[in-house]
Protein backbone atom coordinates (compact mmCIF):
# COMPACT_ATOMS: atom_id res chain seq x y z
CA UNK A 1 0.00 0.00 0.00
CA UNK A 2 1.65 3.69 -0.62
CA UNK A 3 1.20 6.31 2.04
CA UNK A 4 -1.54 8.54 1.76
CA UNK A 5 -0.43 12.50 2.72
CA UNK A 6 -3.82 13.19 3.54
CA UNK A 7 -4.46 10.34 6.29
CA UNK A 8 -5.63 11.82 9.93
CA UNK A 9 -2.54 11.40 11.49
CA UNK A 10 -0.48 13.05 8.88
CA UNK A 11 -3.36 16.27 8.98
CA UNK A 12 -2.33 15.87 12.74
CA UNK A 13 1.61 16.05 12.28
CA UNK A 14 1.03 19.39 9.87
CA UNK A 15 -0.53 20.63 12.83
CA UNK A 16 -4.16 20.90 10.12
CA UNK A 17 -6.13 18.74 12.73
CA UNK A 18 -5.87 19.04 16.56
CA UNK A 19 -4.66 16.60 18.97
CA UNK A 20 -3.94 16.40 23.08
CA UNK A 21 -0.51 15.86 22.31
CA UNK A 22 1.70 14.30 25.46
CA UNK A 23 5.24 14.36 23.39
CA UNK A 24 6.63 16.03 20.62
CA UNK A 25 10.23 15.97 19.08
CA UNK A 26 10.98 16.37 15.98
CA UNK A 27 10.92 12.62 14.96
CA UNK A 28 7.90 11.45 16.90
CA UNK A 29 4.51 12.29 17.90
CA UNK A 30 2.39 10.78 20.82
CA UNK A 31 -1.39 12.14 21.62
CA UNK A 32 -4.47 10.53 23.14
CA UNK A 33 -6.42 8.56 21.41
CA UNK A 34 -10.08 10.29 20.53
CA UNK A 35 -11.90 6.82 21.80
CA UNK A 36 -9.81 5.69 24.48
CA UNK A 37 -9.50 2.13 25.06
CA UNK A 38 -8.13 2.38 29.14
CA UNK A 39 -7.27 5.23 31.12
CA UNK A 40 -4.19 5.67 29.07
CA UNK A 41 -4.64 5.35 25.72
CA UNK A 42 -2.05 6.99 23.73
CA UNK A 43 -0.97 6.91 20.03
CA UNK A 44 2.56 7.22 19.45
CA UNK A 45 3.88 7.27 16.23
CA UNK A 46 7.05 8.38 14.18
CA UNK A 47 6.27 11.72 11.73
CA UNK A 48 8.07 10.07 8.78
CA UNK A 49 5.65 9.08 6.13
CA UNK A 50 5.13 4.90 6.95
CA UNK A 51 2.10 2.58 6.45
CA UNK A 52 2.39 0.77 9.02
CA UNK A 53 4.78 -1.17 11.36
CA UNK A 54 5.58 -3.28 8.81
CA UNK A 55 6.49 -0.75 6.52
CA UNK A 56 8.27 1.35 9.07
CA UNK A 57 10.39 -2.08 10.18
CA UNK A 58 11.54 -2.88 6.59
CA UNK A 59 12.19 0.90 5.25
CA UNK A 60 13.36 2.95 8.26
CA UNK A 61 17.12 2.90 9.19
CA UNK A 62 17.67 0.93 12.26
CA UNK A 63 18.85 3.89 14.19
CA UNK A 64 15.88 5.35 13.43
CA UNK A 65 13.28 2.47 14.39
CA UNK A 66 15.44 2.37 17.95
CA UNK A 67 15.00 5.94 18.42
CA UNK A 68 11.64 5.51 17.97
CA UNK A 69 11.47 2.70 21.01
CA UNK A 70 13.41 4.37 23.17
CA UNK A 71 10.93 7.49 22.69
CA UNK A 72 7.78 4.89 23.44
CA UNK A 73 9.75 3.74 26.46
CA UNK A 74 10.36 6.84 27.69
CA UNK A 75 6.79 8.25 27.01
CA UNK A 76 5.43 5.46 28.82
CA UNK A 77 7.19 6.44 32.08
CA UNK A 78 6.40 10.03 31.18
CA UNK A 79 2.38 8.58 31.56
CA UNK A 80 3.03 7.20 35.13
CA UNK A 81 2.47 3.17 33.60
CA UNK A 82 5.61 1.88 33.43
CA UNK A 83 5.68 0.75 36.88
CA UNK A 84 1.85 -1.01 36.93
CA UNK A 85 2.72 -2.01 33.60
CA UNK A 86 1.21 -1.70 29.87
CA UNK A 87 0.49 -2.79 26.87
CA UNK A 88 1.67 -2.36 22.87
CA UNK A 89 -0.62 -2.71 20.08
CA UNK A 90 0.37 -1.90 16.35
CA UNK A 91 -2.36 -3.25 13.98
CA UNK A 92 -0.35 -3.93 10.29
CA UNK A 93 -3.27 -4.38 7.36
CA UNK A 94 -6.21 -6.11 6.96
CA UNK A 95 -6.61 -9.15 9.53
CA UNK A 96 -5.54 -6.69 12.37
CA UNK A 97 -7.67 -4.13 11.09
CA UNK A 98 -5.77 -1.45 10.91
CA UNK A 99 -7.70 1.73 10.30
CA UNK A 100 -5.20 4.89 9.89
CA UNK A 101 -2.28 4.23 7.53
CA UNK A 102 0.50 5.85 9.67
CA UNK A 103 2.37 3.31 11.62
CA UNK A 104 1.42 3.93 15.33
CA UNK A 105 1.72 1.77 18.21
CA UNK A 106 -1.51 2.01 20.80
CA UNK A 107 0.10 2.64 24.44
CA UNK A 108 -2.55 1.46 26.91
CA UNK A 109 -2.09 1.44 30.63
CA UNK A 110 -3.89 2.16 34.22
CA UNK A 111 -6.10 -1.04 34.38
CA UNK A 112 -6.18 -4.43 33.86
CA UNK A 113 -5.73 -5.09 29.58
CA UNK A 114 -7.85 -8.71 29.83
CA UNK A 115 -6.55 -11.26 27.17
CA UNK A 116 -4.61 -10.50 24.58
CA UNK A 117 -6.90 -10.98 21.81
CA UNK A 118 -10.70 -9.70 22.49
CA UNK A 119 -13.32 -12.82 21.96
CA UNK A 120 -12.77 -16.74 22.39
CA UNK A 121 -9.33 -18.45 21.96
CA UNK A 122 -8.69 -19.51 18.65
CA UNK A 123 -8.88 -23.21 18.09
CA UNK A 124 -6.67 -24.61 15.36
P1 LIG B 1 -5.71 1.49 14.21
O1 LIG B 1 -7.10 0.92 14.03
O2 LIG B 1 -5.20 2.02 12.89
O3 LIG B 1 -4.75 0.55 14.88
O4 LIG B 1 -5.85 2.68 15.23
C1 LIG B 1 -6.28 3.96 14.87
C2 LIG B 1 -6.66 4.69 16.13
O5 LIG B 1 -6.74 6.07 15.83
C3 LIG B 1 -8.01 4.28 16.73
O6 LIG B 1 -7.85 3.80 18.05
C4 LIG B 1 -8.84 5.57 16.68
O7 LIG B 1 -9.65 5.75 17.82
C5 LIG B 1 -7.76 6.64 16.58
N1 LIG B 1 -8.17 7.85 15.87
C6 LIG B 1 -8.85 7.89 14.67
N2 LIG B 1 -9.03 9.17 14.31
C7 LIG B 1 -8.46 9.93 15.28
C8 LIG B 1 -8.33 11.34 15.42
O8 LIG B 1 -8.76 12.14 14.60
N3 LIG B 1 -7.67 11.77 16.55
C9 LIG B 1 -7.17 10.91 17.47
N4 LIG B 1 -6.56 11.44 18.54
N5 LIG B 1 -7.28 9.57 17.35
C10 LIG B 1 -7.92 9.09 16.26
Amino acid sequence: MSYDPDNIFARIIRGELPAKKVYEDDDVLAFHDIHPSAPVHVLVLPKQKYVSFDDFAAKAKPEVVANFFKRVQEIAKKLGVHKTGYRLISNHGSDAMQTVPHFHMHLLGQRMMGPLVAGDTYHR
